[in-house]
């Protein structure tokens, strides 16, 4: 094909879409049709992608683009286009005769309208395909919805079990394995005091000569950028298909058996434990969630891992995964601008820089800076939980993890950040299509916890500074008094919450003068007075 010749099909592929059966690639005849790739500033600038994340998602398109052009695919790729997608499509289309735009449903609502508006603006019709990569459509998910009063993850994982026969077994394939749907109770372990042990690593893919030149250019370009520069060498994310299913059958062998019973348990200096680390491959599309969650069933059913451990895996990727995506779609645009608590303050500034004498969030969001990485209870119970207790507003909090995250992704960060650890979605959302939910799809009752859940999870608070077990006075834990004073200040509505009745029965037990202190270094920790930053 000439470079001006006319188009049928402009293919577009977003750097979240490398997968080669996606349905926009669905018909595609390269004597007519040309892919379009574009790595758009924007996308790294809207909000400040870290260096790993950059990296990742620069270098996979990248090999994608390579394995295409191997192919003998036309494509027409920009590199480093200074404006946005939507921009870049609109030139493009500016300055070629195209028939048609065809795309697989993009993963975020705002790359959805920019795109459908410029192809709007160029006058060439948008043609938007099913996203197949999911176990759940965007339609099926909505019929879920419709009618329910309250949103409930268990409810949509049991149908998607039956729906897709996983993990069923009984003389009509109706039971649940194992005789129940949820082995969650097995699976909270702590190591305890002597620590995890000798941890098998997992397997790192070493940068190739492309992953290089991306890093050169990141560490140049987005010098300001959240990251550790000189950590960048050790970048070692699967940026191909081929590397996401070494890495993926690596921790089937190795770390599976044992990812249910130490899912939530953390150690300092421990960022990978016994997680799977598949989370940047699949938002990638570099897996299919049908092959990981095939693969985990047949390592049971083969006696090499636990019920436990098979279950608490692909209630991750066929419950929790699926059911944000829909969660996202049915509330968005509403969703981003949620503030149930009402929390105005200023995220701190050490989640940039990691440099806070709290040992608990110096760890996740040290790990956090060099690898783009941190395991979900470190998000949810760590740098989530202090953000919520402290009361920053929901939307500078979702900006962090939307920019940090090697796996971050709008879609499925969203709903984790604003409703599951932020509690930002309780009551309807404006313009939603969803039931009207008194406590949120995402949660029943906010993620709280005092500094003594990190103690007993991890060992972090054995060499801080501050004491878990103290609510008041100077060495009082600021998890500790936070949480103490998230009860006050949110008493009414918590009340009326059935499942934080005991929480809020401790809370009236304090005596006034306590709670008055207690309320008192909350705003001390609020104003700075009580340094946790450098
Ligand atoms: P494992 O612990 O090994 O779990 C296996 C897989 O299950 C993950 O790869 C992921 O695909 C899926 N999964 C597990 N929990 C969830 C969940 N709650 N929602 C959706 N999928 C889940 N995940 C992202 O992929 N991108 C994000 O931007 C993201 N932001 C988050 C923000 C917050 C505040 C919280 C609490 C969670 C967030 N998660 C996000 C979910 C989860 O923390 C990560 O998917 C997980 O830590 C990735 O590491 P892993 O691959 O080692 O996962
Ligand atoms: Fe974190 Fe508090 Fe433990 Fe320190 S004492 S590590 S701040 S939970």
């Amino acid at each position: 094909m000439t470079p001006d010749a006319p188009v049928r099909h402009l293919v577009v592929i977003l750097g979240d879409q490398l997968n080669r059966d996606a349905s926009a690639w669905d018909g595609f005849d390269a004597t007519r049709d040309l892919a379009w790739m574009c790595e758009a500033r924007e996308e790294a600038t809207h909000v400040p992608s870290s260096l790993p994340r950059t990296v990742l998602f620069l270098s996979a398109m990248r090999h994608f683009a390579v394995a295409l052009h191997e192919e003998g695919v036309p494509l027409h790729y920009l590199r480093g286009h200074e404006g946005s997608l939507a921009q870049a499509l609109g030139e493009t289309l500016a300055t070629r005769p195209v028939d048609r735009v065809v795309l697989t449903q993009p993963g975020e609502w705002r790359v959805q309208q920019a795109l459908q508006e410029a192809a709007a603006a160029a006058g060439v019709p948008l043609e938007i395909r099913e996203d197949r990569h999911f176990l759940c459509s965007r339609a099926d998910f909505e019929r879920h919805a419709r009618g329910r009063r309250q949103l409930r993850m268990e409810y949509f994982y049991r149908e998607m079990r039956q729906r897709q026969r996983v993990l069923m077994d009984g003389e009509d394939g109706d039971e649940p394995a194992g005789g129940q749907w949820n082995f969650d109770a097995d699976n909270r372990a702590s190591f305890g005091r002597d620590g995890p042990g000798l941890v098998p690593a997992p397997l790192r893919i070493e940068p190739d000569a492309l992953t290089r030149e991306v890093i050169e250019e990141v560490r140049t370009r987005d010098a300001g950028h959240p990251g550790v520069p000189g950590r960048l060498a050790h970048f070692g994310w699967p940026v191909t298909r081929a590397q996401a299913l070494a890495a993926w059958q690596d921790f089937v062998e190795h770390r599976l058996p044992d990812f249910g019973r130490w899912q939530d348990a953390m150690w300092a200096g421990q960022p990978w434990l016994y997680h799977a680390l598949i989370s940047s491959s699949l938002n990638l599309k570099l897996l299919d969630p049908r092959e990981v969650v095939e693969d985990v069933e047949r390592a049971w059913r083969s006696g090499r891992v636990p019920l436990a451990a098979a279950e608490g895996f692909i209630r991750q990727v066929l419950g929790w995964r699926e059911y944000v995506r829909g969660v996202y779609w049915l509330r968005m645009p509403g969703y981003l601008e949620l503030n149930a608590l009402d929390a105005h303050e200023p995220l701190p500034a050490f989640y940039w820089n990691g440099r806070t004498p709290m040992r608990c969030l110096a760890d996740a969001i040290g790990q956090t800076l060099e690898h783009g990485y941190a395991h979900h209870i470190q998000r949810l119970m760590v740098t989530g939980l202090y953000a919520l207790l402290l009361g920053v507003e929901p939307r500078q909090v979702h900006e962090w993890y939307l920019a940090v995250y090697v796996d971050a992704v709008e879609w499925v960060e969203l709903p984790n950040t604003l409703g599951m650890s932020q509690h930002a979605d309780a009551g309807p959302a404006p313009g939603s299509r969803a039931p009207r939910e008194p406590f949120g799809p995402m949660a029943s009752k906010p993620y709280v916890a005092t500094g003594q859940y990190i103690a007993r999870m991890s060992n972090h608070c054995r060499g801080c500074r501050f004491d878990p077990a103290q609510r008041t006075g100077e060495r009082a834990c600021p998890f500790t008094t936070l949480y103490w004073d998230f009860l006050a200040r949110h008493e009414t509505r918590l009340a009326a919450n059935p499942r934080m009745a005991l929480q809020v029965k401790n809370l009236r037990r304090i005596e006034a003068a306590e709670l008055q202190a207690i309320r008192e270094r909350a705003a001390a920790l609020r104003s700075g007075r009580v340094p946790t930053g450098d």
